[in-house]
């Protein structure tokens, strides 16, 4: 077997492999790049592969980062199958059609494909269910939960001949977590291709509700705005989950109203109710007798008009609005609004890439220009890290360690730091195993 590194190598974006055996070609993952400048460049250059030659693409979840590429394969020619959860297909539908909308109204964004590209590629699909192995040519393929996001996976393919394994960890959750099932361990490898985005932090004991409750109480005494900027998958469903809980327990006021200022996050709500068997064994209790994504004052936003009357609505208010990194969407009309405002607390819940607006004001810059309105930040701004979709380095070395065999493993999908940190308590604490950080277009021999 041969392994390249396409993407996500050196780069937190842009999830791409290329894995070769006798006679069958494999693509795990043909993610977006996105942040920093010169890397968004590298979406549109082909990779350096024959398409025709091409058995089956696999695809570990529906973010953007791993899937986000994928129309581009129709007019390369990939005729193919290409496998995933149907949760994944649900989501990745939404994920895909909002991308390609976004770069057609976006100057700055280059046009990748059109919506009939996103409909020729979303035929191509073939759905799979987790620890159902299936074969293709010489591999055989096994989806495993990854607890990461609704219908994430690992990938786990065995090469038939010799027995060689090698997993993609795809992202892994920060399990246990209230949505979803547990993150699946993989019982044995020979190679690991994990991810590392949070190689080198410690996400902390989970208060969130906790950490929530006090912000929204704070907001409440003082009249204040909370500004959420939300990734629309998970993200935006556990935080409407929390505020059915704090409402539930008359931890916040039943007319306190919660914008859901996102089409896309409401979008994916639904996909969410369609799929309780992938939930949580407490959700799916508390889905016999209660919709946990529904309260008193839920406001949803499915129009531009209810998202510009937002700003009549005098008092507390809480809006949970995308995009999660503030890299455009609704978000940003209501960070012009509210983000000068002392009062306001600004909370942090997600990943904030290099290079997006998120992270430069998490970075503590007071002053920052959205669309030419130059805005003096007085609001607070707060992060709740618990709440983030990815395993910590804890998480990450557990999983690690409970696979049997394991030889290698290749830090992937993960900025410089976060990856050294990680390989150095990799080396400590497994001497046995290898640890390798590719680069991209770096080839090597399983
Ligand atoms: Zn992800």
């Amino acid at each position: 077997m041969k392994l390249k590194f396409l993407g996500a190598a050196k780069t937190v974006t842009g999830s791409n492999f290329y894995l070769s055996g006798k006679s069958t070609n494999m693509m795990v993952d043909y993610g977006m790049f996105q942040g920093k400048p010169e890397e968004v460049g590298m979406n549109s250059v082909k990779p350096e592969i024959e398409f025709v030659n091409l058995s089956a693409v696999l695809i570990t979840h529906a973010h953007l980062d791993h899937c986000g590429r994928l129309p581009m394969l129709v007019n390369y020619g990939f005729k193919g199958p290409i496998f995933m959860t149907e949760a994944t297909k649900a989501l990745m539908d939404l994920v895909l059609t909002d991308s390609a909308k976004l770069a057609r109204e976006e100057e700055a964004k280059a046009v990748l494909y059109t919506d009939d590209e996103v409909v020729e590629v979303l035929k191509q699909i073939k759905t799979v269910e987790y620890d159902k192995p299936f074969m293709v040519g010489e591999f055989k393929v096994t989806f495993l939960d990854a607890g990461h996001i609704l219908g994430s996976s690992s990938i786990l393919i065995e090469e038939n001949a010799t027995g060689k394994t090698i997993v993609f960890s795809g992202d892994l959750g920060n399990t246990p977590e209230p949505l979803l099932l547990p993150t699946e361990m993989v019982k044995k490898a020979d190679m690991a291709i994990m991810e590392s985005t949070y190689g080198d932090e410690f996400h902390g004991r989970r208060e969130e509700i906790e950490d929530l409750k006090k912000i929204i109480q704070k907001a409440e005494r003082e009249k204040g705005v909370v500004l959420i900027p939300s990734f629309s998958i998970e993200r935006a469903q556990e935080l409407l989950f929390i505020f059915d809980q704090l409402k539930k327990e008359g931890d916040m006021a039943q007319e306190t109203p919660v914008f859901l200022d996102s089409p896309m996050a409401i979008k994916a709500t639904q996909v969410f109710r369609d799929y309780p068997e992938l939930y949580s064994k407490r959700l799916q209790l508390q889905v016999k007798s209660d919709d946990p994504f529904d309260f008193p004052g839920l406001m949803v936003c499915d129009s531009i008009e209810k998202s510009k009357q937002i700003k009549n609505y005098d008092g507390t208010k809480v809006i949970v609005a995308g995009s999660g990194m503030m890299s455009g969407g609704r978000v940003i009309h209501h960070a012009i609004n509210y983000l000068g405002d002392s009062r306001t607390q600004l909370v942090i819940v997600g990943y904030q890439a290099e290079g997006t607006l998120g992270r430069e004001i998490l970075d503590g810059n007071k002053r920052i220009n959205i669309w030419g309105n130059s805005i003096d930040i007085k609001a607070e701004v707060l992060e709740i890290k618990t709440m983030s979709a990815h395993a910590d380095q804890g998480q990450l070395l557990d999983w690690l360690k409970k696979i049997g065999g394991l030889k290698e493993v290749a830090l992937v999908h993960g900025e410089d730091l976060a990856r050294l940190v990680l390989g150095e308590k990799i080396h400590l604490e497994l001497p046995d195993v290898k640890v390798i950080l590719p680069i991209v277009n770096q080839e090597i021999e399983i």
